[in-house]
């Protein structure tokens, strides 16, 4: 029997790898027409980046599956994975890079010549590179070094404590772009060991039953560098009187925040945690605060949502139901933000002027519709 391929670089490497023969990639008999690849693997195929070199692995129904279930053998390891959520985040844990199909200068044909030799270069066996630290392999040096930026180049990525008493710590969530946080929870204590994002907690449970317990996210690791807690300027009932004042809250917001900081209180937790990255730096555009809820859900499973403040365009976001209304947790942090850097409230819109809801209505308006979603 050939040697299955699970990686292709343009459908007529794939076309030509059975020649109408049997497919390889069914349990079933079933001739490999071009009709047939079509049909049943290129239709499902993901598209990658492997080294600037466009790639892409198709589903398989061999019987490794399991009664002809359709899953996917890396390439890279020859893990089997049954969803195809779990292989895209499986590879990217190898260095590829995903894309969009469309993406011109990925179209296979256009790749092919100028690249093919590289690719044969790399699949060559004991070309392999591991990484050192997690002894994951690499089709290439470069694949290799990527992974090694992202999953073990932490060490300068910030973490901060927000909360000690129930161990929850936020860094940014990527390397690029906007450092926009999000929640961990690690103790020895309290023996805790998770992460907000599904796709770490896949990849660490994908790791343990490959023989690798104690191997943690991307995020996770950063707690070895962590700045202990710092409690926060606390929210004080005269700024939010003065606010009142200011018809910048309803009586019933103001209420119900007032509430809320007094059950945060009593929890012995800060309600509004604002993040700042530098040393309380205010240069960025960016506000980002960790808002306790009271509750534990999809979006706040630790009892904390994260809310962001765009300084530039003044709009408002949180993770709760209420992504883009008013909720009370944007409140909360506005009364922070109101409390200790007025300043910041004020731009670019006046916020004295009318009710903040109102303002941010003004501002949603002005948004394109998929957002200018930069925090
Ligand atoms: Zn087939
Ligand atoms: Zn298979
Ligand atoms: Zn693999
Ligand atoms: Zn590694
Ligand atoms: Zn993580
Ligand atoms: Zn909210």
């Amino acid at each position: 029997m050939t040697e299955r391929v699970f990686v292709f670089v343009d459908e007529e490497e794939l076309f030509s790898v059975m020649k109408d023969a049997d497919c390889l990639y069914c349990r079933n008999p079933v001739t490999a027409s071009k009709h047939h690849l079509r049909k049943r693997h290129l239709r499902f195929a993901i598209y990658y980046k492997d080294s600037a070199i466009g790639k892409f692995s198709i589903p398989c129904y061999c019987s490794d599956g399991g009664h002809g279930r359709s899953h996917w053998h890396c390439p890279m390891c020859a893990k089997i994975l049954q969803r195809t959520k779990d292989f895209k985040i499986h590879i990217t844990n190898h260095g590829v890079e995903m894309t969009d199909k469309s993406t011109v200068e990925l179209q296979p044909t256009m790749v092919l010549s100028e690249n093919q030799q590289t690719d044969n270069e790399d699949k060559t066996p004991g070309n392999k590179s591991a990484c050192q630290k997690c002894g994951i392999f690499f089709t290439t040096t470069s694949n290799l070094r990527r992974h090694e930026r992202l999953q073990h180049g932490q060490d300068q990525q910030p973490m901060l404590c927000v909360d000690a008493k129930n161990a929850i710590y936020v860094t940014p969530k990527d390397l690029h772009g906007p450092r926009v946080p999000i929640h961990i929870r690690k103790s020895f204590t309290l023996q805790i060991l998770l992460c907000e994002l599904e796709e770490c907690w896949d990849f660490m449970k994908a790791l343990a039953q490959s023989g690798n317990p104690g191997k943690e996210c991307r995020h996770l690791v950063r707690t070895n560098h962590a700045q202990h807690y710092v409690p926060p300027p606390p929210l004080s009932i005269s700024s939010l009187e003065e606010m009142s004042h200011k018809h910048l809250l309803s009586a019933s917001e103001k209420h119900a925040c007032q509430e809320m900081n007094s059950r945060a209180c009593l929890e012995g937790v800060d309600c509004v945690y604002p993040i700042f990255w530098g040393k309380h730096d205010l240069s960025e555009r960016c506000v980002y605060f960790s808002v306790y809820t009271d509750l534990k859900d999809k979006w706040c499973q630790f009892g904390r949502t994260r809310v962001s403040f765009d300084t530039k365009s003044g709009s408002w976001k949180c993770l709760c139901e209420h992504k883009r209304i008013p909720c009370i947790h944007k409140r909360l942090s506005m009364w922070w933000l109101f409390q200790e850097h007025p300043k910041l409230l004020q731009n670019p819109l006046d916020v004295h002027a009318e009710r903040v809801d109102v303002l941010e209505e003004v501002v949603m308006d002005k948004m394109s519709p998929d957002g200018d979603d930069l925090c």
